[in-house]
């Protein structure tokens, strides 16, 4: 028996029957831009074989117009279907179904030549799209429908019709970007003839049988989005014109509220899809924010939907199904919703990979094999970069000792997990604790490994990751002066704080200051009310009508940068608005191009444009950024004791996770 009975039961679409439950969500790698297409069949005919029901590719353009930016992988000719067909029959090989995704994204397409209701700019382009007339439209709707067909004719098992999250089609069906007053602007039978119609002619042109799936914007999120009954209406007009399956899109591109970031509760918006559910005939897929088999599980016996899509999950785990089908969930990488290596790759046109498995898009040219001769190898430090060195390394089959001076595995992730929004490293951890262990890693805790220790092993390598920079600042030895790791680790802070530093250790400080009890992003109704998510069936786009009504803050924090300008600009692309959206919204202060002069026991002396400021603080962090802790590897030279370094030790700028497992990976790899 299983424990996942409703995620595992085949959903009979009539015409073809899906294994399961699972759809491998629309992700955009950059894979396809790579011209490789062997490797766009290996990503995913890896994810076949890991048993998901079905998959959706990242966003094809129908024409040069719609494409995302410049160069987007598309279906525009007879030698690009040649192409595709390499990726469909690797997948069907494998036992796979997969549908292409027709993206066009209209005003957010990267370029002079975007198009889309009328010449509105989005927020987030800078460029002025140019109104369709009736001819444009007609090809418009004629290039979509070419690529569906193009689809079928390359293998795919179906199509999916990109028309939320603010592009094209869901352009077309809101009065701020729609104003036409012909028959394709107006009223809302008006507005939403374009999405009906191409799917209506869509349907025509690929037959019966043939997947063909509708992703409507089931909240837009933005001012004078559609409302509830407008979505009901889409969607009951959507299933008549041949859609075969409904998927739910959360937010357009421009919101200002995050939808699946770490910080976004599980599963945060499945309450619409439950509310969609019973207004269609046709099966309903949720989204967004769903990364394990219990909370997808859990939705499905609900009744919330028929489906779940989970996309960045099969970055982080190709087998994640398989392994839920076959009792061995824990075994499962899990997505931790960073975005750091998938959607700020995509974002800054870097080739997608995954945080947790460096193997994502890289499945050729990363490969774990079986060790031709196993040797001892000795890891020092359970940190990200040691734990994924070590397991790697003990999966090829190599005999390993782990090493750590804590009590405990995981080393800085320990302090990410304590931050208000970042519960999702609570599962990486134990992850990585339970993949050592099944690895048969021998782990020694609680012991400050020396050359002794590690002399006679084959290969030595160095993880012993990072030590707090010292700033230097007069008056730091003060009492209530404290550094980034004691007040995470729960070390007493006054009422009024001053943080030194503003990387993304300095941020995740002030966010654990300001917050007291329960977590937003464990509490979806606390959430909801921080972020002034309502209900689209009481306002148009479902922005509460208050706005964000966030707690109180906690404390009463100032953070503080020298370099001129707002704070957080390092931070993560897709991320760093969020990061500071989050403590404006708690009062925080955030000041660029300041000096430091002295820490008083009354507070802070900064001079900002030379002139001296006192700010008052009973408590003063510092989170002045991080250097490599390099005594075990001078250690090891003088005792002549080759080693490899990595992670934070190697380099401690600009380190994080992403860095540190994706090299602890790559030189077990090459062990
Ligand atoms: P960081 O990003 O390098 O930031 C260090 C901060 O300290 C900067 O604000 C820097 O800015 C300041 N600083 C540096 N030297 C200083 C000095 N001598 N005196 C005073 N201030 C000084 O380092 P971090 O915050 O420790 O983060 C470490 C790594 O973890 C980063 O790479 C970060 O990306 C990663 N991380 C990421 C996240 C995330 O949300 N993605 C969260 C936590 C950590 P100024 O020089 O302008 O003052
Ligand atoms: Fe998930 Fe982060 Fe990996 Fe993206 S990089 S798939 S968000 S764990």
């Amino acid at each position: 028996m299983t424990a996942y009975p409703h995620l595992l039961a085949p959903l009979d679409l009539g015409f073809t029957v899906l294994p399961n439950r699972v759809l491998m969500g629309s992700m955009h790698t950059g894979l396809e831009e790579t011209g490789d297409w062997n490797r766009v069949a290996e990503f995913y005919s890896a994810r076949a074989r890991g048993g998901v029901g079905l998959m959706v590719t990242g966003g094809m353009a129908p024409n040069r117009e719609g494409g995302v930016f410049p160069g987007a992988a598309g279906l525009y000719t007879s030698a690009d279907i040649a192409s595709h067909r390499i990726v469909t029959d690797r997948v069907h090989d494998a036992g796979g179904r997969i549908a292409m995704q027709i993206l066009h994204a209209g005003r957010y397409a990267y370029g002079k030549e975007c198009v889309s209701a009328s010449a509105v700019k989005s927020p987030i382009s800078p460029f002025v799209p140019r109104e369709l007339d009736e001819a444009g439209i007609e090809k418009q709707i004629a290039d979509i429908v070419t690529a569906a067909v193009r689809a079928r004719e390359a293998g795919y098992d179906g199509v999916e019709v990109m028309g939320s999250e603010g592009y094209f089609l869901n352009q077309f069906l809101v009065t701020h970007v729609n104003r036409r007053i012909d028959r394709w602007g107006g009223s809302y039978e008006n507005r939403m003839r374009l999405p009906v119609e191409v799917v209506a002619r869509v349907r025509a042109a690929v037959g019966p049988d043939f997947i063909l799936i509708y992703r409507l914007s089931l909240i837009d999120l933005v001012p004078d989005g559609s409302s509830w009954d407008e979505v009901v209406l889409l969607a009951r007009s959507v299933e008549g014109a041949g859609a075969t399956l409904i998927n739910s899109g959360i937010g357009w591109h421009e919101a200002r509220v995050p939808t699946i970031a770490t910080s976004v509760p599980r599963a945060a918006f499945a309450w619409l899809t439950a509310r969609l559910r019973p207004e269609v005939g046709i099966p309903v897929i949720a989204s967004n924010r769903i990364n394990t088999p219990e909370v997808a599980e859990g939705l499905l016996a609900q009744g919330a939907a028929d489906m779940v899509s989970m996309a960045r999950p099969f970055l982080a785990d190709p087998d994640f199904v398989a392994k839920a089908a076959s009792g061995r969930a824990a075994e499962i990488a899990p997505c931790i919703a960073c975005n750091q290596a998938c959607l700020d790759h995509t974002f800054s046109g870097r080739l997608t990979s995954c945080l947790v498995n460096p193997r994502a898009c890289h499945e050729t040219e990363l490969v774990y094999a079986p060790a031709a001769t196993p040797r001892r190898i000795a890891v020092v430090g359970a940190g990200p970069a040691g734990l994924m060195c070590a397991l790697v390394a003990a999966e090829r089959g190599h005999a390993v000792v782990l090493f750590d001076k804590a009590e405990t595995l995981g080393g800085q992730l320990n302090l990410a997990r304590r931050v208000p929004g970042k519960e999702e490293f609570d599962g990486l951890v134990d992850w990585f604790a339970g993949s050592v262990a099944r690895a048969g890693v021998e782990v020694r805790l609680g012991h400050v490994a020396g050359p002794k220790d590690l002399r006679g092993f084959d290969e030595v390598v160095v993880a012993t990751g990072v030590v707090p920079r010292d700033p230097g600042l007069p008056g730091q030895d003060l009492a209530h002066v404290r550094g980034y790791a004691e007040v995470l680790a729960g070390a007493p802070v006054g009422q009024r704080v001053v943080v030194v530093g503003a990387g993304g250790i300095g941020f995740d400080v002030a966010e654990f200051l300001v917050h007291r009890g329960e977590s937003p992003a464990v509490a979806p109704d606390l959430w909801r009310q921080e972020w002034g998510v309502g209900d689209p069936a009481t306002i148009r786009g479902g922005l509460a009508a208050g706005g964000p009504r966030p707690e109180a803050p906690a404390r009463q924090v100032t953070l503080l940068q020298r370099k001129p300008g707002k704070p957080g600009k390092g931070l993560g692309k897709t991320t760093g608005w969020i990061h500071r959206a989050s403590l404006a919204m708690k009062s925080v202060e955030m000041r660029g191009g300041v000096t430091y002069d002295r820490i008083l026991p009354e507070g802070l002396v900064i001079l900002q444009d030379g002139v001296p400021e006192l700010l008052p603080a009973d408590t003063i962090v510092l989170c002045t950024g991080q250097e490599p802790e390099g005594t075990l590897s001078a250690a090891l030279a003088s005792a002549g004791i080759a080693h490899h370094v990595i992670g934070g030790a190697e380099r401690a700028a600009e380190l994080d996770a992403k860095r540190a497992i994706d090299q602890g990976a790559r030189l077990a790899a090459g062990f």
